[in-house]
């Protein structure tokens, strides 16, 4: 018999370990098995598995003093993780103090995760062939014989495509014809694009390549301004890694740019390609999950949980658009895939490249240190110039016509002109919803969140004030709560807004995308297919339109409102603010036409827009790093955020005063941070505290004590996040 360690598919804190249980059968470590768990049926996943006996289990039944349970099955007897992610998920969950049977549950697709719900995910989809096997046909009947016709042209013919008959299940009677099941590939890459698959680099793009693979550092930096062909490097890197029988894992920062890196990356190689991102169905994620893990797949692209692929022999891992924010988790295990893929980059000893055209700060001064390598691509490629930049103070009367408070008497002008040529713009918007707040005139009241505090966005869609926070939401009002007045008026702008009023001025058609309202990955590629098949010359959206887009007509892009992005609440609004507006002007004139970018801000001045308007990375790297640097702000120090949610609002109060106080009492090097805002979503109420440290083993023994006194606590969840990239 066999005595295994079983973790138990609670995601909690309370029973993250290992239990006990014994099998007859032969079970192997990283397969999931049946079990009772106080008295319920679960599922555990095993994590080791040790040969006893009948009198071994006894005696240590007698010395612990309880019974060592029998399993009651097994669900899958090979297993179904790599024996590298096993690891990683042990590591994961020590790094971020979170359940291991979590972090597994998080790497694996939804058939896989050890969860009791897998039952009714999909499983392999076969289908059934009829084969010929034999082609002694002495002996056989007319019928049977006229049944085999068909069979002599092809030897293998699916099941849906040949009738049933006596002849045929004698055929089959007979061993002539065999039924075969064989499984079904769901999920094909289609090589959509046709991107030329024989491109010869420049001689800056050479450079770069051969920097990059003759390095001695563990991690490259490739930062090259937009256009100036990082995927080509990717390419040949990946080209040079598979000639030596290695693998390549490509991460892409969100759904809308797979297609097309797939597409890039398929139309130049032969290799089979897997892809993985959330909004593949559950049966192709196991579909694709399961082609890397039977060693099929030689290139993995994917969007931030693609860092767990199962794949072997990796042999280099790209994060393209590294500086992105959605390659860091904010829930539960809040993992940054940077960091999981420098620890899977140092497990396969191969090399981590970082593409960007604007790095982190935390990227970029490891850079300059030495610590990683850096490669820099100043030009775009065939020496493409970078747009014409022009900045519009919003805060000047003079800027604006009676016409419009949003279009610049300027941007009109360029815009107008772009619709004359048929050349294509592309706007950006910041802000989502109609207007950014709602108040009344007469007595000044201004519609807040009743949880939060903060303003109540206008949508006009549904007609409704909402918090853009919490989940609260209100028909819009028609009278003033306080002085009764009926005189409300809208304050700021969000893309419902432009969209009006662009309509208004121009009356050409235009394509929206904005995260809220195409939420749906088909619709996004429909809109961006529409627009670069040129159905409308104008596209208006929030920060999705920033990225990797290619379209050869855009020669104008403008910024309605660059200063929004400066309230965002996190140590990196002045990154993301200078990456977006880098990003979005680099949208501009790609090809042959020179590009120009407006941009529309109040803060002229501020060097996050300044610099991004004037395409200097450099000096804004020397002006954030001190900033960081004065702030005690990553590269420097570090932030950890507790969040608790808590249907009862006082045991949040109350766990946070403890962390506070426990904290404080060993007198270290940190700062803390309490917030008084509160969330609410639902019946649950959400709270942050975050701790600002400087290294983590000051802080790791604290955090392990906490992690143990929280496996305690009832009716809340803790929620550790370590540098969280949204407040
Ligand atoms: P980046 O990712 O750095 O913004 P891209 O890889 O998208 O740049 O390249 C910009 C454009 O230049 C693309 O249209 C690409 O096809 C083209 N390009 C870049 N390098 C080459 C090359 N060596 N040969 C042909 N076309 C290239
Ligand atoms: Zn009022
Ligand atoms: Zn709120």
């Amino acid at each position: 018999m066999y005595l295994i360690d079983v973790l138990v598919e609670h995601n909690l804190r309370k029973v993250d370990r290992n239990f006990w249980y014994v099998s007859k059968e032969e079970v192997s470590k990283g397969c999931r098995v049946l079990i009772t768990f106080h008295k319920q049926d679960f599922v555990g996943f095993v994590t080791s598995v040790k040969e006893i006996s009948e009198e071994e289990k006894s005696k240590l039944e007698e010395k612990n003093k309880f019974e060592i349970l029998e399993i009651k099955g097994i669900v899958e007897n090979k297993p179904i993780i790599t024996e590298e992610l096993f690891e990683l998920s042990e590591i994961l969950s020590k790094r971020y103090f979170y359940p291991r049977i979590g972090v597994l549950q998080t790497m694996l697709p939804p058939s896989l995760k050890p969860l009791s719900s897998y039952t009714n995910k999909p499983k392999i989809r076969y289908k059934k062939y009829y084969v010929l096997k034999s082609k002694n046909f002495d002996n056989l009947t007319k019928l049977e014989l006229k049944t085999l016709q068909k069979f002599t042209i092809f030897e293998k013919i699916e099941f849906s495509d040949v009738s049933k008959s006596k002849s045929l299940a004698s055929l089959i009677d007979k061993g002539i014809i065999e039924i075969v099941e064989e499984e079904v590939e769901r999920y094909k890459v289609e090589k959509i694009f046709n991107y030329h698959d024989n491109f010869v680099l420049s001689d800056v793009q050479k450079e770069a390549l051969n920097k990059i693979l003759n390095s001695e550092k563990r991690v490259q930096v490739l930062h090259g301004v937009t256009g100036s062909g990082k995927t080509e490097i990717y390419i040949k890197v990946i080209e040079d890694v598979l000639n030596k029988g290695k693998n390549a894992l490509i991460l892409v920062p969100e759904i809308a740019l797979t297609p097309l890196m797939i597409s890039r990356i398929a139309s130049y190689f032969d290799e089979e390609i897997a892809v993985l991102h959330s909004s593949l169905s559950p049966a192709l994620k196991y579909d694709e999950y399961r082609k890397i893990k039977d060693g099929k797949a030689k290139i993995v692209i994917g969007t931030r949980s693609a860092i767990f692929a199962p794949l072997e022999n990796i042999g280099i891992i790209i994060i393209d658009e590294e500086h992105s924010s959605t390659y860091k988790q904010e829930d539960d295990l809040c993992y940054n895939a940077l960091e999981v893929a420098q620890i899977r980059a140092k497990n396969h000893d191969c090399k981590l490249i970082l593409g960007s055209a604007t790095p982190s700060i935390e990227t970029m001064a490891k850079a300059k240190s030495g610590l990683y390598e850096l490669v820099t691509i100043d030009v775009r490629f065939d020496n493409a110039e970078l747009p014409n930049t022009i900045i519009v103070d919003r805060s000047k009367f003079e800027n604006f016509s009676y016409k419009s408070s949003i279009f610049s008497t300027k941007l009109i002008k360029e815009i107008k002109d772009r619709i004359e040529k048929n050349e294509q713009v592309i706007l950006f918007v910041n802000n989502k919803g109609y207007a950014r707040s709602f108040s009344c005139r007469e007595c000044g009241h201004t519609f807040k969140c009743p949880t939060c505090g903060l303003p109540l966005v206008y949508h006009k869609v549904d007609n409704k004030l909402k918090c853009h926070h919490c989940d609260y939401e209100i028909t819009k009002p028609d009278k003033c709560p306080i002085c009764g007045s009926k005189y409300l008026a809208y304050n700021g702008f969000g893309i419902e807004k432009v969209e009006e009023e662009f309509s208004k001025l121009f009356n050409v058609p235009f394509l929206s995308l904005d995260g809220e309202r195409t939420p749906k990955t088909l619709q996004i590629s429909t809109i961006l297919s529409k627009f670069a098949k040129k159905e409308a010359n104008i596209l208006i959206g929030t920060s999705m339109i920033s990225k990797g887009h290619d379209f050869d007509d855009v020669t104008l892009v403008g910024i309605i409102n660059a200063d929004s992005l400066l309230t965002y609440p996190s140590y990196k609004a002045n990154e993301n603010t200078f990456n977006l507006i880098t990003q979005t002007i680099g949208r501009a004139g790609r090809k042959s036409k020179k590009g120009m970018a407006v941009i529309q801000t109040s803060f002229v001045d501020n060097p996050s827009i300044k610099y991004a308007v004037s395409n200097d990375y450099e000096s804004f790297y020397n002006y954030e790093i001190k900033n960081r640097k004065s702030l005690g702000f990553p590269p420097f120090r570090n932030i950890i955020r507790f969040q608790f949610r808590s249907m009862d609002i006082d045991k949040i109060s109350k766990i946070s005063d403890e962390i506070i106080s426990f904290f404080s009492y060993f007198k270290l090097d940190i700062k803390i941070f309490e917030f008084s805002k509160i969330f609410k979503n639902g019946r649950m109420f959400i709270k942050n505290l975050h701790i600002n440290y400087k290294k983590i083993e000051e802080i790791s023994t604290i955090l392990e004590v906490l992690n143990d006194y929280f496996k305690k606590l009832v009716g809340i969840k803790i929620i550790i996040n370590f540098n969280p990239y949204d407040n």
